[in-house]
This record gives C-alpha cells, structure tokens and sequence, in this order.
C-alpha cells in the first residue's frame, strides 16, 4: 500500500485553514516527508500520520516556508515514538541550517543523518532495499529519488520519487517446478531458496513481467521551465506549485520565480502525466478551486486540493 497525503497547499505562510505545503509518503511503514514548513507537525496529526514511521525528510529550500517547522516536527518525531535514524536530505548548505534549528530541540531520541545535494546538476540517490528482520530479512521497498534543481531565487531541489516494483509472484510456474508451497512467501518476498531436494531456487524462475516503477513528482518553488516536464514524463502523481489560478497575476510574480495554475497544467500536458496535484497557493489565492475550471482545459486531469488530501496509488 502506497499513500501519499498533501498535508499542506499554502505557500509563504500558514493561514487558519491553509497549512503549508508539504508531503507525506508511506509503504509498508516506511514513510517519506517533503519540507516542514511551520506547523507540519500539526498537519501530520491532523491526517493522522504515523510519526514513529518516518525515516526521510527531504528540504526543497530553506526559505522559511518549507523548513522552518523543522525543530517541532523533530520533537513531534521523537514523542510519537520514532527511535531509528531519520535521514535529512536537501541542498548543500543543509547541515549548517539543520544545526542552527535543532540548537532548540536538544537530545532527540533518534540519529540524525544529513545528506547534502549538490544544486548544480540533477542528481539521484536510493533509500530503502535493507533487510527488513520482521519480515523474514526481505529487502524493504527501494524508492530512487532524482533530485532536480529548480530556478527559484535561491537553490532549490524538484524530488521525483520512483518506486521499482518487484516482478509478480506466479503460483503457476511454482506449481510447475514442484516447490512446496511452504516456500512461496520466501520466494514472494524476493529470496531464493533450497529445497530439500537439493534444487536453488531464484525469485526469477518464479516471477514474471517488469512492472513499471509508480512515480511521484514534486516541485515547488520555481518558474517553469522544460526540464522539469522531462523528468516528470508519465509520473502517476505530479504535485506542482501553482501560486495564483489568474495568468494576469504573471506581471507580480515575475521577479519571484514562481508558477502560476496554467504553468502547472502546461508542464502536466507535456509531461504526459496521469494526475496533477496543485499546491503552494498564495495566501492571497482565497478560493483556488474557482480556478479549477480554467485549468482543465489545459491539463483535464487536474485536482486542487485541500490540506489532507489523500490518494492509494497501490492498493
Ligand atoms: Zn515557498
Ligand atoms: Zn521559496
């Protein structure tokens, strides 16, 4: 089961009913967050987001409404329960601003790992694939996480997270070879095994078909440009900033490096996505449904979302 939740969809500061934006992605009890801009923590809660479960928050930036919820979200961690290492990944520059936040959150319960990204170029990275003691040492879900940088007035990453799928399990060619059925979950879950008649069995003799990998796309803050459709080419989730639904509001954002709802949609089609998430709206945007209409006829697919919303991209 793969969920993903958008906890937030405000940009630059949190309002009464308008979080800021951030991601939460969970399977099989590993969860991802991207950026902890102030009160994500209360956001978790809200969608009722396992805290103990997280072990990877990746920063886009560190303007304040992407990390300055850092210290409280840590703390939050640490009193629902997390005990295992949290990985922080983010661009360069990130170690020194981690230090500088968690000078108020002393002695938390868990290793803090910080992963600096270079800005310059893409780059990527894995996380998961370690053996997993409670079930049977199968290797945890690997999710491959390109990091893409943005064009905003500081460095800032996009995070395109893939998750490679194993091959399906085939009961039939199991059948074939005679194994006992004993030893299908082992198999299932991506070991090999010996049976007692001496035979090694491999995963591969009993699977069939590459499944495509589910990806995720995440960018905000940037003005738009192609590179960013190229990496989100046939996402089945692409959550994109769209700061205003009027293009008419272009003339004030020029300077800032933001997207408007069309820039979204725009970036969706040529992508050939499967569904577009807006977020990171301007406090300013009071009613960004109301520009829903409008933006369809760009990209049809496209949904605006309210703090919380929650999609099962694998059942
Ligand atoms: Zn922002
Ligand atoms: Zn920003």
């Amino acid at each position: 089961m793969l969920d993903v939740i958008l906890l937030g969809t405000g940009g630059m500061m949190p309002l009464p009913k308008r979080f800021l934006t951030s991601l939460y992605v969970e399977l099989e009890g590993k969860a991802i967050v991207v950026d902890c801009g102030e009160g994500t923590q209360v956001a978790m809660r809200r969608a009722d987001c396992k805290m103990s479960r997280v072990e990877l928050l990746l920063v886009t930036h560190f303007h304040a409404d992407h990390i300055s919820g850092l210290p409280g979200l840590l703390l939050s961690l640490g009193n629902g329960g997390k005990t295992g290492k949290l990985v922080i990944a983010g661009p360069r520059g990130l170690r020194r601003i981690v230090e500088a936040l968690t000078i108020i959150c002393p002695g938390l319960p868990f290793e803090v790992e910080i992963r600096e990204i270079d800005t310059r170029e893409p780059s990527s990275f894995e996380f998961g694939g370690e053996a997993d003691k409670s079930k049977n040492h199968a290797n945890t879900p690997i999710f491959e996480i390109t990091c893409l940088p943005m064009r905003h007035r500081i460095a800032c990453l996009g995070y395109f997270l893939e998750l490679k799928r194993p091959p399906v399990f085939d009961p039939e060619r199991a059948k074939e070879l005679e194994i006992p059925v004993k030893f299908y979950r082992t198999l299932h879950s991506g070991e090999a095994v010996t049976l007692p008649d001496g035979r090694v069995i491999t995963t591969s003799m009993v699977t069939k078909g590459e499944r495509k990998p589910v990806k995720i796309g995440y960018c905000t803050d940037s003005a738009p440009f192609s590179a960013i459709a190229d990496f989100a080419h046939e996402a089945d989730l692409f959550i994109c900033e769209g700061m205003y639904a009027d293009d008419a509001m272009r003339e004030r954002m020029e300077d800032k490096k933001h997207m408007l709802f069309s820039d979204a949609a725009k970036l969706a089609k040529s992508a050939n996505v499967r569904e577009l998430w807006l977020t990171h709206f301007s406090p300013a945007e009071l009613n960004p449904k109301d520009g829903l209409s409008a933006v369809r006829k760009i990209f049809a697919n496209t949904v605006v979302p309210f703090d919380g919303y929650r999609k099962e991209l694998i059942k």
